[in-house]
């Protein structure tokens, strides 16, 4: 099989600096991957004279499959963030991100096995926010019914295919009565209906909060609307060890993004610190993702050596400063590459 022609967006901060190492370690696996280079974020402000280009977008509609670095966003002020209009644009509605210790890697809690899935495309991210008055300034909570039944049939079929045995809902409809109420209800719907096979549990989102950090080990898998999702995918990172450990990827009908649940981490780039380990986290998601979708041996082959000498790393205790460890970008990819 030909190489899969992956487009690779280097993005902002330490995104640059990450995506290096990616590549370097998918090479040296010998992962059947020809990268297309495309920019979005700063970078691409920079280089193209807009945040989000049509040839990057253009690029992943017709390749498929994209691998991203963090791309940094205005606060309150300046574009709107360029992530949520990628998975906006290529309705990558479903945003996963698995959540586990990792031998070797000092956490909170041992045993944790969560898988955090995210409605990617609406609810408090419309990006609808107006100035009323001087005054007063509002911002829209869009919740679509479509859009509601698609993740919890997204949510529900994964939970099934992957036997998970739970999937519990976060939400916080006893205020929100319409709009979390519709998620609600399209949940216990398509659960009712589909998926009897998985134990399902709905939970106020403040109380679940509580639960998360009194004892993950109760949950397995969480479905959440947008900002629920976005904010306790950071929670839950920091059970584990921190962002440094937690990988992610935005999924559609057609398309496939993958990127670590951190950011830009502007505080550190430039400095050879950054953990490149999320995003090569979700570089095995996306080897895992074309063996499982174009069914190419030699992915799922080249995952399963990046992951064992990943894991041979962090067992052996080398690892980056953020997890406790000693090493910088270049020392713990050299730590990697030599065990694959
Ligand atoms: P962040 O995730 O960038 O950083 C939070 C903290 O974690 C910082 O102290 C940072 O140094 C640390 N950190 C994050 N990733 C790390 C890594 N790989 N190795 C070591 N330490 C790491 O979050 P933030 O500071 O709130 O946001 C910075 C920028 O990133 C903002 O512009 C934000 O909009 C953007 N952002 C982008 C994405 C994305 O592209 N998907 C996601 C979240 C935030």
């Amino acid at each position: 099989m030909a190489a899969h022609q992956i487009v690779l967006i280097p993005g902002d901060g330490i995104g640059p600096e990450v995506t290096a190492v990616v590549c370097r370690v998918l090479a040296a696996a010998g992962a059947p991957v020809e990268w297309v280079e495309r920019y979005a974020g700063l970078a691409a402000m920079e280089k193209q004279n807009e945040v989000l280009p049509a040839d990057t977008l253009d690029a992943i509609e017709h390749h498929g499959v994209a691998l991203k670095g963090p791309c940094t966003t205005p606060i309150g002020e300046g574009f709107s963030s360029v992530n949520v209009q990628l998975r906006k644009r290529l309705n990558l509605y479903a945003a996963v991100r698995p959540v586990r210790n990792l031998a070797g890697v000092p956490a909170r809690f041992e045993n944790v096995d969560l898988v955090v899935i995210r409605e990617n495309t609406e609810g408090l991210y419309s990006g609808v926010e107006n100035q009323v008055t001087d005054d007063v300034v509002m911002s829209m909570k869009v919740v679509t019914q479509t859009a509601c039944r698609r993740i919890a049939h997204w949510a529900f079929r994964y939970a099934t295919q992957r036997q998970r045995r739970k999937v519990t809902v976060f939400h916080k409809a006893n205020i929100m009565k319409v709009t979390d109420g519709l998620f609600l209800r399209c949940a216990r719907e398509v659960h009712r209906r589909e998926y009897p096979n998985i134990e399902y549990q709905e939970v106020i989102i403040d109380a679940g909060c509580m639960k998360l950090v009194q004892d993950p080990t109760q949950f397995d898998v969480l479905l959440l609307q947008n900002l629920y999702g976005d904010v306790v995918s950071d929670l839950c990172a920091g059970l584990v060890g921190g962002l440094g450990v937690v990988p992610g990827a935005n999924i559609g009908e057609q398309q496939a993004v993958f990127e670590a649940v951190h950011g830009s981490a502007p505080d550190i780039a430039g400095q050879g610190v950054a953990n490149p380990l999320a995003l090569l986290m979700s570089a095995v998601m996306m080897l895992n993702y074309l063996h499982e979708t174009r069914g190419d041996q030699t992915c799922a082959a080249a995952s399963e050596r990046i992951k064992q000498a990943y894991s041979g790393a962090l067992a052996d205790r080398q690892m980056t400063r953020d997890l406790g460890g000693s090493l910088n970008t270049a020392e713990f990819t050299e730590a990697i590459i030599q065990r694959l």
